[in-house]
């Protein structure tokens, strides 16, 4: 269906976790957050009777995230499970990679055939304190077991200032020789990312033309679900922009975000949201015609200046 503005909401983002086996710097505090507490986390069950009203909304397409959401046991039948909706064409993933030695290839069976894998940096010391406690070999190890069980990969940067902003063509050079398209997301002021200063897709871009001019705007396949702008070589490559705060993308923006516990986020940079909880679990009628309401009054846009949004860190929205 559309929303009030007109842009049609094909696509859900559902934290299955608020849980993550990493502290990014931008995304959540070392001492960690206090967790949802077990019983709120939404059930398989839960989550799919959402996913199929969304789907009588005209949703297709579901992103599974987090928190980590390779943290969430039984990940593949969760996958299953989803594809057996009614609407929905294609489930996909978004992760850190640590995990995904063990479970690339019972995801892969499951109908999980597009990955995004986060990854800023290619230095083991750095991606160490940057994540606070992660071993860059375990993320590259992910990265390589989700191509090698036929996975399309993408790798997903958030550049920030002080701390990757150096790397942006290393990380592209890295994703050309991989066969990884690269995209860069620019860092959102939500939870911790709001002390935290993150380069534009004007200076990313630019950076890329310096070292490695010749890239024209790519037409082919599109990067995934979401608004990035795409540019390739003739010889290969291609990178992404995702104007997460310049661009305002708002206009075309096509989704909407459940968080693990339950709550329907029209827009990452509103905090509103609706309760499902009460159709999910008190047997409360009128889901579908809930969320219709809730979908038709999406926010137009963000409001990113600069200023914290949200008491929720990244982690707890689902990125
Ligand atoms: N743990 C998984 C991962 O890292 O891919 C999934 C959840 S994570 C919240 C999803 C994405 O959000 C990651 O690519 C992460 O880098 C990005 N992210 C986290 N905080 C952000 C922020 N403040 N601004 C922009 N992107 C952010
Ligand atoms: Fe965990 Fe992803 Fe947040 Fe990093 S960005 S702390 S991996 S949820």
């Amino acid at each position: 269906m559309r929303d009030q503005w007109g842009r049609a909401i094909t696509y859900v983002r559902v934290s299955v976790t608020d849980r993550c086996n990493l502290r990014c710097q931008y995304c959540m505090p070392q001492e960690g957050v206090p967790f949802l507490p077990h019983e709120a986390i939404l059930r398989f069950e839960e989550i799919v009777q959402a996913v199929q009203a969304l789907a009588v909304c005209g949703v297709s397409r579901v992103k599974l995230t987090g928190g980590e959401p390779l943290c969430r046991k039984n990940l593949p039948q969760l996958v299953r499970m989803l594809y057996d909706v009614p609407g929905i064409e294609e489930v996909t993933l978004t992760t850190n990679g640590i995990l995904l030695p063990q479970q690339a290839k019972a995801l892969f069976d499951a109908g999980i055939l597009r990955v995004n894998v986060s990854l800023d940096t290619l230095k083991p010391e750095r991606y160490a304190k940057m994540t606070r406690c992660g071993k860059l070999d375990d993320a590259l190890a992910g990265l390589r077991a989700a191509q090698q069980v036929g996975m399309h990969v993408k790798l997903n940067v958030v550049p920030v200032r002080g701390w990757n902003d150096d790397e942006v063509v290393d990380l592209v050079r890295f994703g050309k020789q991989n066969g990884v398209p690269v995209r860069f997301i620019e860092l959102m002021p939500v939870g911790l990312g709001a002390e935290q200063r993150g380069l534009s897709n004007a200076e990313v871009r630019d950076m890329v033309q310096q070292a490695m001019p010749g890239f024209t705007p790519f037409r082919g396949q599109t990067l995934g679900n979401g608004p990035a702008v795409c540019y390739g070589w003739s010889d290969g490559g291609v990178f992404g922009l995702i104007g997460a705060v310049h661009d305002r993308f708002c206009t075309s923006c096509n989704r909407v975000r459940l968080t693990a516990d339950g709550i329907l986020r029209l827009c990452l940079a509103h905090p509103d949201g609706l309760d499902l909880k009460p159709y999910l679990r008190a047997g409360k009628p009128g889901l579908v015609e809930a969320l219709q309401q809730a979908i038709l009054n999406k926010p137009l846009g963000h409001n990113f200046s600069g200023q914290q949004t949200d008491d929720r860190t990244m982690n707890g929205i689902g990125g």
